[in-house]
């Protein structure tokens, strides 16, 4: 030490100014190379080709993935802006209705593959308000922690799923006068999450206790996707374009499909589901994702990178079989799929249910080089399968 710098009620050695100055270098030297990192990939990635990455794991949904390229495009031109703008761009959090099954974890998965951030998915059931017994919502944080291997400042540019949000909905569209620990309490606790602060968050996760030691996290540019089914809101939506719809089916609207009346989706809605103006105000984009037919499903099962059929291939190659499936058997496939009423998921179900009899046999058995997958073949199997017993139990 040769020399103290005085403050107002302390002094400072030369010695402890560097290296205070060395940390703030360091960590603004991080900060702006995510920003380096993101104007490069901004330059050559537009929306456009944002969405031509997501159409090769995604069926169909061009709507949601339009929506979502265009919001996670601004988000991240937003992170990478000279901080010394006059204007700061608000953070666009995006909440997409439809169906389960229908592709909102894999589209909000995907993007973050896309953009190479920290990813987690948390269920939103599993909130109670702070207090409660159930966890608290800064344990989302803990996920993203975790994924970005303790990394904060790669977390606090990471991408958060919040499933289910459509089941913290408050149970009535008036504010209760009991305690809802699990409904509006928890919503009221996202809004903090979601709008930008400097959370405590527990590194283990679990419950907050006074001793632990906790990690702050910001979360101003952490992007929030919400996703839920919202079970009814097409009732919801009908009824405010015209009320004559109440009850009847959504032909009565004009609208020919549910995917049409989703088209209508308004914050109103929202409010009338149950969530609070303020949360669906800091969720500003909203989208929708269609239900999935029979044409769609038979391409999800062959035409992603990553499809299912094209992973049984590859797993029978390690055993140099050939597999091959007849367009009639993978129709047949579908078609029992939508019959189980298992969504894009059953799809995995239906094809463990032809394929395992072959994957346990043939490895052994060192003649045979080649299986194709007829209809019958696939009839055969999915008909012994314990899967049609649980439709016959429903
Ligand atoms: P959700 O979150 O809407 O309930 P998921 O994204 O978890 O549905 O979808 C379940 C599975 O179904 C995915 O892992 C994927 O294999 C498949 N899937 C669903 N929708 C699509 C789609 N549009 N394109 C490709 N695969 C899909």
């Amino acid at each position: 030490m040769k020399f103290l710098i005085s403050g107002i009620d302390a002094h400072i050695c030369d010695d402890c100014a560097l290296a205070a100055q060395k940390i703030v270098n360091q960590e603004k030297a991080s900060s702006s190379e995510f920003n380096a990192d993101f104007e490069d990939f901004l330059a050559k990635n537009k929306p456009k080709d944002i969405t031509r990455f997501l159409d090769e794991y995604i069926i169909g949904q061009w709507q949601a993935k339009k929506t979502l390229s265009v919001a996670v495009y601004n988000h991240y031109k937003r992170i990478s802006q000279n901080l010394d703008d006059q204007i700061e761009i608000e953070k666009s959090n995006i909440l997409m209705v439809g169906h389960t099954g229908t592709g909102k974890t894999l589209l909000a998965k995907t993007i973050a593959k896309c953009l190479n951030v920290p990813f987690c998915i948390a269920d939103a059931t599993v909130f109670t308000e702070s207090g409660y017994v159930g966890e608290d919502v800064e344990s989302v944080l803990t996920r993203l922690l975790q994924a970005s291997n303790y990394d904060v400042k790669a977390a606090e540019h990471g991408i958060v799923f919040i499933d289910e949000i459509d089941k913290i909905a408050r149970k009535s569209d008036n504010p209760s006068i009991t305690r809802d620990v699990s409904g509006e309490g928890v919503q009221q606790g996202l809004l903090k999450l979601i709008e930008g602060s400097v959370v405590n968050v527990p590194p283990q996760g679990g419950r907050k206790h006074p001793d632990q030691k906790m990690i702050q996290v910001n979360t101003k540019n952490i992007l929030f996707i919400c996703g839920g089914a919202f079970v009814g809101i097409d009732k919801i939506i009908s009824r405010r374009i015209n009320t004559g719809a109440l009850g009847f089916s959504s032909t009565q609207t004009g609208l020919k499909s549910d995917n049409q009346v989703l088209s209508n989706l308004s914050p109103l809605d929202l409010k009338s589901f149950g969530l609070i103006p303020e949360l669906i105000g800091r969720i500003p984009v909203h989208t929708y994702l269609n239900e999935l037919d029979k044409e769609a499903l038979l391409r999800i099962l062959t035409e992603p990178k990553n499809a299912l059929i094209k992973q049984y291939v590859k797993l029978f190659e390690f055993e140099q079989i050939a597999l091959s499936f007849d367009k009639k058997a993978l129709e047949y496939m579908v078609e029992k799929t939508i019959e189980f009423e298992l969504g894009a998921r059953g799809l995995r179900s239906i094809c463990e249910a032809v394929l395992s009899d072959a994957m346990y046999e043939l490895p052994s058995d060192k003649k045979t080089k080649a299986l194709t997958v007829s209809f019958k073949y696939a009839q055969e199997k999915i008909e012994q399968s314990n899967l049609n017993s649980l439709k016959q139990a429903s």
